[in-house]
């Protein structure tokens, strides 16, 4: 049998240290009919350490007895060195007492060999060594799922080809690939689905990386290049380049790879993929920085609509800064109370009469100043802080209905956004019942508004969850109907009260055909389905008027009120009041 039979690599590095080159030469014949071809002869033991850290032996052949310096104490070196401590020792000794031999495996020798060697047994032995060794390496440095480099290994690799890239004047990519949704389809479909679909990714990517190889370097194998570096999370390495826009054409091809669904036994999933790319010299010079630049790169794709792959800026640097920033300050925020509360009116379009309120937070930051909630709001939900600053609004939103009950207002609704993670928020329905029943607010009078892109996701999930909103008493919203890709078919099996039409829809909507046409439709349908319409940022008369022909139920806009605090709202409401007496 070979030795590659044994899945030993014939091209491990030996190294022997031996006061007699005589006997490493001898060592070294025997080892060559072995198979084996890289040695390193030290005959001068007081300088093995250094000649062992640079050259990087799999594996020492060390004699005990030296004039100069004792082997024990080389081994104990070895041992106490960070880099060299799990490095394979066999002791050459003719010392065979065993109080020697003991010492020298307490000092974690791997082996011992008595001289003279006899051939066949040294082989032997080496071959053990390695072989264990071998298995070593296996699990420190490759992930044991996919068998593919772990990150170790992986830093190992670009560290190398860095070097090489500087000395050669090439271009190098490191490739930062997302997996989105995974952490959901191991939380669904249970712990084996998930590896089996990691099994798949790693395969498909694999693939690709073999194919585009002809794009890029020659030689080396290339499934080394690809390294799983976290439970979602692969890197991809692009040696020697000759343009890094060649790394945009791998990385179309990586995600589009992983595009395709994935089947499984009794199902089927998708998954997205996002890929951030940095390019040594110009998006940085070591493997640390490189790292983090693509992964940034490629949680910027991941947050953006419609981009799958990134290229290192220092323009969306700044734009991550900003991020990390309104991060940082925002989880300060609810302690610091930094947070208000503003209340749009939506007014019936036929009567003019007020219908209800929409809650709208805002943030005023001592660093930052006003920050939109546009801004905010998904940064918030990245981060994690969603339940808190969400809990905080439906607590205020149903006190502030309560207060008004008391000064007479009764009839007003009080409409509170939900955002998607705050939707899929265990326990959600729960903690807005109680929130409800300590605030005194009258369910009736309340309206929750989720925005459409919460029904494009699991659907029986959503209705669910719906339902059990439902169920508390408040009415339901579809906020920014018309932009969220909810399937039409499944509208009807919403147990929702209101579609609210988006903007986008509004602002050209009395000069594009094509946008009256759409909201035309979004109206009949509604009213099809015994949903009213309120059509969202009504400016001008004009647009109003169109909205009135085509029988919208309710409008909101600056064209009746920008949103504004609770006190200011007061005088609003009064005079509506009086309207609605008068009429
Ligand atoms: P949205 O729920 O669709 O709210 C309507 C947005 O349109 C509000 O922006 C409102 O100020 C703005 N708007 C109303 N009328 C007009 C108009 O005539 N012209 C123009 N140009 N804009 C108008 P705002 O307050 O900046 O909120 C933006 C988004 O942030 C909201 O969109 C909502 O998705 C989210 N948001 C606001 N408050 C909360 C909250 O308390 N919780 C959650 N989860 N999201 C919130
Ligand atoms: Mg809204
Ligand atoms: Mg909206």
């Amino acid at each position: 049998m070979s030795l590659s039979d044994l899945g030993i690599d014939s091209s491990a590095t030996i190294l022997m240290v031996d006061d007699e080159s005589i006997n490493m030469e001898v060592i070294q014949i025997f080892l060559q009919d072995a198979g084996y071809s890289n040695f390193i002869l030290e005959d001068q033991s007081t300088r093995a350490m250094r000649t062992l850290i640079e050259s990087k032996p799999d594996v020492v052949l060390l004699d005990l007895n030296m004039p100069e310096v004792s082997g024990i104490d080389i081994l104990t070196e070895i041992r106490n060195d960070q880099a060299l401590k799990h490095l394979p020792v066999l002791i050459l000794t003719s010392a065979t007492d065993a109080d020697t031999k003991m010492k020298a495996l307490e000092l974690g020798a791997t082996d011992f060999l008595a001289k003279p060697v006899d051939a066949s047994e040294l082989a032997l032995r080496l071959r053990n060594t390695l072989a264990a060794k071998a298995y070593q390496d296996q699990l420190a440095n490759y992930d044991a799922l996919t068998g593919l480099p772990n990150r170790d290994l992986f830093v190992d690799r670009v560290e190398t080809a860095l070097k090489l890239a500087a000395r050669t004047d090439c271009a190098l990519a490191v490739l930062n690939i997302k997996i989105s949704r995974f952490s959901e389809v191991k939380d669904t479909l249970g712990q084996s689905a998930g590896d089996a679909v990691m099994k798949e990714i790693s395969l498909r990517l694999s693939d690709c990386v073999r194919d585009s190889d002809s794009m890029t370097s020659e030689g080396e194998e290339s499934s080394q290049r690809l390294a799983r570096v976290g439970s979602d999370e692969f890197m991809l390495l692009l040696p020697s380049m000759r343009r890094t826009e060649d790394a945009a054409l791998v990385a179309e091809r990586l995600i589009s790879s992983l595009s395709a669904t994935i089947k499984l036994e009794t199902s089927e999933v998708a998954i997205g993929s996002s890929v951030g790319i940095a390019a040594f010299p110009n998006d940085g010079d070591d493997a640390s920085v490189l790292f983090r630049n693509a992964a940034s790169a490629a949680s910027f794709a991941e947050q953006s609509q419609g981009i799958n792959y990134q290229f290192y800026s220092e323009e969306f640097n700044q734009k991550s800064q900003r991020r990390l920033q309104v991060e940082g300050q925002l989880r300060r925020a609810l302690e610091r109370n930094e947070f208000t509360l503003n209340y749009q009116p939506k007014v019936y379009v036929e009567t003019g009469k007020m219908y209800g309120v929409e809650a709208l937070i805002r943030w005023n930051n001592e660093e930052l100043g006003f920050v939109s909630p546009v801004e905010f709001i998904p940064i918030a939900e990245n981060a994690g802080l969603i339940p808190a600053i969400g809990e905080w609004v439906l607590r205020e939103a149903c006190q502030q209905q309560r207060q008004w009950q008391l000064a007479g207002f009764a009839d007003i609704n009080v409409a509170i956004n939900v955002s998607v993670q705050q939707f899929h928020e265990a326990g959600l329905p729960e903690l807005i019942g109680s929130i409800i029943n300590e605030s005194g607010a009258d369910t009736s009078r309340l309206t929750l508004e989720v925005t459409e892109s919460v029904l494009a996701g699991d659907v029986e999930e959503s209705i669910r969850v719906l339902k059990e909103l439902k169920a508390l008493g408040p009415k339901l919203s579809i906020d920014d109907f018309g932009t969220g890709y909810s399937s039409l078919s499944y509208l009807k099996q919403f147990p929702i009260d209101e579609l609210k039409i988006d903007r986008s829809f509004i602002i050209d909507v009395e000069t594009d055909h094509r946008d009256e046409a759409i909201v035309s439709t979004i109206i009949f349908l509604a009213h099809a389905l015994g949903l009213k319409t309120v059509a969202e940022g009504i400016e001008e008369e004009g647009q109003l008027r169109v909205l009135r022909d085509k029988k919208c139920d309710v409008y909101q806009g600056y064209y009746y009120a920008k949103p504004m605090l609770a006190a200011d709202l007061e005088p609003l409401l009064i005079k509506d009041a009086q309207l609605a007496a008068s009429a």
